[in-house]
Formats: C-alpha cells, structure tokens, sequence
C-alpha cells in the first residue's frame, strides 16, 4: 500500500490478524462464506479491517465499522458498499474537497489516494446488524490508539455518527479527559480540548441539518492564547496552526512552534500574534483552528444509505464539512491539486 508507513504497517498487520471478539470474528467468516449473490464470485476479506489513508494526515475520519458485505468483503474501509453507498458518498464529498484521487470507492485496486486524510472505524470487524456490543467498541479501541500512534500529524477528527464520536470521547477518558457533561453528538457539533479550560468545552455547535449551514466560528481570541500544551500525545513540530480567511477569522498565526514529548507538558515556544475575530458566528464558515497537541472533533450524520436517500445528509452538507473545515484546517498546498 503505497504511502503507508513502517509504524501504519505494524497496525494493519495487528489489526488484521486479531481475534479478540469471538462473536464478531465468528459473524465475519460466514459472511465471508456464505456471501450475497451479486458477489458469489468474490473472494471476501472477511477479517478485520485496518484504517487507510496518508499517514501525514492531518484529518481522521471515524467511522463505525466494515459493512458485511462491504469493506468485510474488499478489505478496504468504506470501501464497495454497492454504487451510491456510503463509501462513494463520502469519497465523492473527500473528491470535491480536493482529498481523494476518485469520487468513488468500489474496490481496493482501484487506485484511490488520500492526501491529508486517514479513513478509519470504532469497530473492525462488521457487526451484525451494524451494531457492536460496547465491550466490542472498547477492544477494538487499543487499535485506534495504536493507530493514532502512527499519525504523528492528526489535527482534526470527524466522527461519522454517534457511536464514532462516543468512542472518541471514550479514548479520551483513557487520557484522563473527562468533560462534563459530555458533549453530545450533533452533526456540526465541535469540541475542542483547549488545555486552558480545564477538563473540555464546547467551542462550536452548529446548525444541524441544512446543507449550507454548518458551522459558526468559535470564541474570538482563543488562538494566539496557546500557552502551555499538556498532553502530547505524538512528538513533532507543528509549523502552521492555519488561518481561516472569512469572516470569523484570524488572521495571523503561521508558526507556533514545537510541541515536546508524549505525555510530558510541552511548551508553544512561539505562540505567535493573537488574532482577533470580526464577525463570530456567520453561518456557513466553519473557521476553527486547532490548538497544537489537540485534537478537534466534529461530530458528523453517517453516510448510510438510509441517511443519504432520505435527504437527512446531502452533498452540499458534507461540502460544508469537508470544504469549508478543511479549507480553514488545511493549508492550500498540502491538498491535492484537480
Ligand atoms: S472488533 Fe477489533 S478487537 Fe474485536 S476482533 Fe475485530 S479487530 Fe479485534
């Protein structure tokens, strides 16, 4: 898998080769056996199934699980869910956003690239009825850690539902990250760990569910206040916090410095030039620039086809997310070129 890194490698290879959870592991092998007829010619994975993507990525997106008859069948994360499914919705969206080198997903040889972007799921094994047993969800998190372990860059996650964003929440605690309440799960719902307030806030919560009302932009002057990072969890130099270039916007922050060492307090030596925010809370500008040695999450309604052919999630809303954020989050010339 070109891209992939030594570290990624030795996850794939843990992941794929687990069998932790008896109930899913004996569930994905007679899928694998049994098949649906449009596919009685292929050969199922039918184990679990690692992460994919860039391993400089600085966006994790979470989702849930392999689908049965999807990526348990190619091997590949959101990956062969039929025409139209979940996998090519949402590479379509990673597509327009300039993220993913096709607009589809059917196969694990078609050649797909991620670039900033790592797809990865709670749960590896496929489920039946899509739904993992909370014991299942807390295995299978000791393979996200290890994941992002090997994603030295992360910045921002996007939870693809519910159970996505309470298994973050759930790693967190592992942490010692406890917010209370506990921020609960919208799409275009944010949360952002700033080491300054303490156990967790909210900075963001959007407007949910109309497609070109996303996000609005979080506290005025939080960026430029950065302080003293408490927890690393992955050493290495963040050279750009980013900008966001509409309204809700600061406009100067290009180099913060270097974070120090996991789980030691590190230190912003350059926090940079405190921005200011003329408008906060324009719709449809999600601007939020994340704190080194933090990671944002963003809540965000699955692609599944039930979401999808309802019209409760449509294109322009995962424009938004992936446009408008990544447009805030990620640099211009990290982004594939179209
Ligand atoms: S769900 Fe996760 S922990 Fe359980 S068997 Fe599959 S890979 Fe292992």
């Amino acid at each position: 898998m070109p891209g992939t890194s030594a570290q990624l490698d030795g996850v794939r290879t843990a992941i794929t080769t687990c069998e932790r959870c008896p109930r899913l592991r004996v569930y994905c092998a007679r899928i694998a056996r049994e098949k649906r007829a449009a596919y009685r010619g292929d050969t199922y994975w039918g184990r679990p199934v690692p992460g994919f993507g860039d391993p400089q990525a600085r966006v994790l997106i979470l989702g849930l699980a392999p689908a049965a008859h999807g990526a348990n069948r190619t091997g590949r994360v959101f990956t062969g869910d039929g025409v139209g499914g979940s996998g090519d919705f949402l590479m379509a969206a990673l597509h327009r956003a300039g993220l993913a080198s096709i607009p589809t997903s059917q196969r694990a040889d078609d050649g797909l690239r991620l670039t900033d972007v790592y797809i990865a799921a709670a749960v590896r094994c496929a489920p039946p009825d899509n739904k993992p047993t909370p014991d299942e969800v807390t295995t299978c998190l000791d393979h996200l850690e290890a994941e992002l372990a090997a994603l030295p860059r992360l910045q921002m996650v996007v939870a693809l539902g519910g159970i996505a964003w309470n298994a973050w929440f759930q790693l967190l605690a592992r942490r010692g990250i406890t917010p209370r309440p506990k921020p609960a799960f919208a799409h275009g719902a944010e949360w952002r760990w700033n080491p300054a307030d303490g156990p967790g806030t909210v900075s963001t919560v959007s407007t949910v569910g109309t497609a070109s009302t996303v996000g609005t932009v979080g506290t005025p002057g939080t960026v430029g206040t950065l302080g003293t990072v408490s927890t690393v969890s992955t050493p290495g130099t963040v050279s750009t916090v980013g900008t966001v270039s509409t309204p809700g916007t600061v406009s100067t922050v290009s180099t913060v410095g270097t974070v120090g060492t996991p789980g030691t307090p590190g230190t912003v030596s350059t926090p940079g030039t405190p921005g200011t925010v003329s408008t906060p809370g324009t719709a449809g500008t999600l601007g939020t620039v994340s704190t080194p040695g933090t990671l944002t999450l963003l809540g965000c309604y699955h692609p599944s086809r039930q979401n999808t052919s309802t019209g409760r999630v449509t294109p322009p809303m995962y424009d938004a997310i992936f446009g408008d954020l990544l447009s805030a989050a990620i640099p211009a010339p990290r982004r594939r070129r179209r």
